[in-house]
């Protein structure tokens, strides 16, 4: 899948033919469906009917390989923990049975692929290796896949996919070509929400930061039905009755029967209190918000009634607390004092 947005960067590659490089790093904010791009360009590199920068033609027998998911030459390194997130959704209700799954990389399967490369390639043409995040491996499994990277077998494309490329090993990078994937204009992801049926893009978006695929995602999920509740209440009733809110939030934690999960989570409410926060800085700074753009009116309003020292004392204090928002000891007492600080930023000394 080639989102609108990644298109530039799809032909720009194939534009390369044969003289594609054997190791890319693609790497730009989550939720860009970076992924999806790497799988494309993976079938692609595989498939023998595709010609110029047309994508996988999803029949031939390499495709079909793929589609099966036993392609011998495509080979996928990543977290265990990732390997088995779709069975773990199953059995979400099984916490704490087993042994908790490796959120890294490790040098064992960064060998196990480095031996199957020297087997040479099995269908006789490319070889891809799919990476990610590439940030999760760590320092053994790193070094042992730079030896890989240093001397290349032939036809091998290896593809690295990094959210946070400042957290890889510099030699790593510096091995590979730099693909970078940027945030679609906001006009172009709006127009891309509306065509997936979006109706409240603009929040979505905001909400987000920008990611039209999370944005999507969004829009189709339980959050969807509280985002235009929580920007009413962080413009307006927070300030008046903050306790109130804080009931309604804690609300939005539980689920309707117990064991079964809320409409969304505390680190989830926080990180949007902050978006917010940071837009109303910058609307007292430049008048425009960067996030909000649908809420300039509110931000304005609420702008009226504080100053930017106070704010950022705020919202310094919230990036305090943040780390707490993962597993506050009582979740009524923290969102009551989150609101109550928030509230008070409002209520002018001056
Ligand atoms: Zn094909």
């Amino acid at each position: 899948m080639i989102y609108d947005w990644c298109s530039p960067q799809w032909s720009q590659l194939l534009a390369l033919g044969e003289r594609l490089p054997h190791a890319l790093l693609l790497v730009g904010p989550e939720g860009l469906g970076k992924r999806e791009f790497a799988e494309a360009l993976a079938a692609r590199v595989l498939c023998h009917e595709a010609r110029a920068d047309q994508q996988a033609c999803g029949h031939c027998p390499a495709c079909l390989l793929i589609a099966s998911d036993n392609h011998p030459d495509w080979l996928v390194v990543r977290p265990e923990a990732l390997e088995d997130a779709a069975e773990d959704a199953d059995e979400a209700g099984d916490e704490g049975e087993g042994k908790a799954k490796s959120t890294q990389i490790r040098i064992a399967q960064i060998r196990a692929v480095t031996e199957r490369l020297g087997v040479g390639a099995h269908q006789g043409g490319y070889r891809v290796v799919l990476l990610y995040p590439a940030e999760a491996m760590n320092v053994d499994a790193a070094n042992s896949l730079l030896k890989s990277l240093e001397e290349p077998p032939p036809r091998t494309l290896f593809l690295l996919i990094s959210d946070h490329p400042r957290n890889l090993l510099p030699t790593i990078r510096s091995r590979c070509r730099v693909l970078s994937f940027q945030q679609p204009a906001r006009d172009e992801a709006l127009a891309w929400l509306k065509a997936q049926g979006v109706s409240d893009a603009v929040d979505a978006l905001a909400l987000c930061a920008g990611s039209p695929l999370r944005a999507r995602d969004l829009a189709g999920s339980k959050e969807a039905q509280i985002q235009g509740q929580f920007v009413d209440d962080v413009s307006r009733r927070a300030l008046e009755a903050p306790l109130e809110v804080a009931a309604r939030w804690e609300g939005w934690l539980r689920g309707r029967k117990k064991g079964e999960a809320g409409l969304t989570d505390m680190a989830t409410l926080v990180t949007w209190l902050q978006r917010w926060m940071a837009d109303l800085v910058l609307i007292m700074q430049t008048g425009q918000a960067r996030v909000f753009l649908g809420r300039g009116e509110q931000l304005k309003k609420l702008a009226e009634r504080s100053d930017v020292a106070t704010v950022l004392r705020g919202y310094n204090e919230l990036l305090k607390v943040r780390a707490l928002a993962h597993h506050p000891l009582n979740a009524r007492l923290f969102l009551e004092d989150l609101l109550m600080r928030y509230a008070r930023l409002f209520q002018a000394s001056r």
